[in-house]
């Protein structure tokens, strides 16, 4: 028997074009006046316009804040909460990629509860009510949008999180039409990301549970079908709500099966060189799966069955090697860097991230299906090197 708990959010609506309807959407969850929390490459492309007129076209007043940076610090956090009170919102709607869905998360808690950041850091510290929440994500990665987690960039390289239930919104969006633009390699590693969301919550050690694996593995399935097609054929809708819905379902099973040391060793390389996260993922994916697949070969096994078209024969060692070898050459098919030396990381920093991995990033590493040592970290870099 698996004791667990599962939690996700109200409501999650998958349809193109839904943003069309956000005026009812809002006013079901009695919001009249909501704060839009995004970034300006959000205004840039034309999609917060799209928002606007959707507000404008059901006679909803709202006001915006758009100074969201990636990896945020306090003082943007701040900055956002300052403007949801001197604007007397009664709702928040994130709209974005996933720094701007976790500030939304920490606007909508603190202008209601009138707590602090010192306050809420950590697991459940969190103790009042939210404003009502609603998430749009306009990328199909981070499943920000149905996770009960918000970080907050605290020092130079350091970050810092809000995990509590009250974060998880009442409604999630997924409009693929948002999605449309997004150039090939962002669509490509922001997918990646979301499927090792997937493999990383089905091989999760602690809290692996029959939702998260249910949730995984159709996340694995669809994302493999599509991830291609929405990459190189940006323009496919069914391709691109596919993608969305895999990342969301991926973010379902990551909020209640954390991820491991693929993530652990991927945060290293954007707290040092700005690295994208999902292209952070994609370039230490393969080495960790073959240095975890002695451990977890049964898994990993399931997961070829579920990504491969074909079903795989052979002893699991070796059905699992199907499975690093998919997403090896997956890698190569989407045309994004796959190497570390490609992102002109110094091969003598090497030592350096492997500490860093493992002094700061142990809260994930125990969810490893194999133990993860300095030297494990060190030769898992120089074989993605
Ligand atoms: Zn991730």
């Amino acid at each position: 028997m698996t004791v667990f708990t599962f939690t996700s959010c109200k409501s999650i609506i998958n349809e193109p074009g839904v943003l069309q309807r956000i005026g009812d959407i809002c006013r079901q969850q009695h919001i009249t006046r909501p704060l839009i929390v995004t970034d300006s490459g959000i205004v840039k492309v034309g999609l917060l316009d799209k928002l606007e007129r959707a507000l404008q076209g059901a006679n909803m007043p709202y006001c915006c804040f758009t100074e969201i940076v990636a990896d945020p610090q306090e003082s943007i956090v701040l900055a956002a909460l300052e403007k949801a009170k001197s604007d007397n919102i009664d709702g928040v709607i994130g709209f974005g990629g996933g720094s701007s869905m976790d500030t939304a998360k920490l606007v909508a808690l603190m202008a209601k509860s009138g707590e602090t950041l010192a306050e809420i850091y950590g697991v459940e510290q969190a103790k009042g009510q939210r404003l009502p929440l609603i998430q749009i994500p306009t990328t199909a990665g981070t499943g920000s949008e149905v996770t009960a987690v918000a970080i907050v960039t605290t020092g130079k390289t350091t970050k810092t999180g809000v995990v509590a239930p009250q974060l998880l919104p009442d409604v999630a969006l997924l409009d693929a039409e948002l999605t449309l633009g997004l150039p090939p390699h962002i669509t490509a590693a922001t997918g990646i990301d979301a499927m090792v969301h997937a493999i990383e919550a089905y091989t999760s050690v602690h809290k692996k549970n029959p939702y998260s694996d249910m949730l995984a593995r159709e996340a694995l399935r669809l994302m493999a079908a599509n991830i291609e097609e929405a990459t190189h054929n940006g323009s496919n809708l069914d391709a691109r709500q596919a993608m969305l819905l895999g990342a969301c379902l991926a973010g379902q099973a990551f909020a209640n099966a954390p991820v491991a040391a693929v993530h652990a060793l991927a945060y290293p390389l954007g707290g040092h060189y700005h690295t994208p996260h999902g292209l952070s993922n994609s370039l230490v994916l393969p080495h960790v799966l073959r240095f975890n697949a002695e451990a977890d070969s049964d898994l990993y096994a399931e997961l070829a069955e579920v990504v491969l078209a074909d079903r795989a024969i052979g002893t699991e060692a070796e059905i699992t090697q199907l499975l690093i070898n998919y997403l090896e050459r997956l890698i190569v098919k989407l045309e994004i860097p796959n190497r570390l030396r490609d992102m002109q990381v110094p091969e003598a920093d090497l030592p350096m991230l492997a500490k860093d991995a493992i002094e700061l990033q142990q809260r994930l590493l125990i969810n490893n299906p194999r133990a993860v040592t300095q030297a494990d970290a060190l030769a898992i870099y120089q074989a993605a090197y």
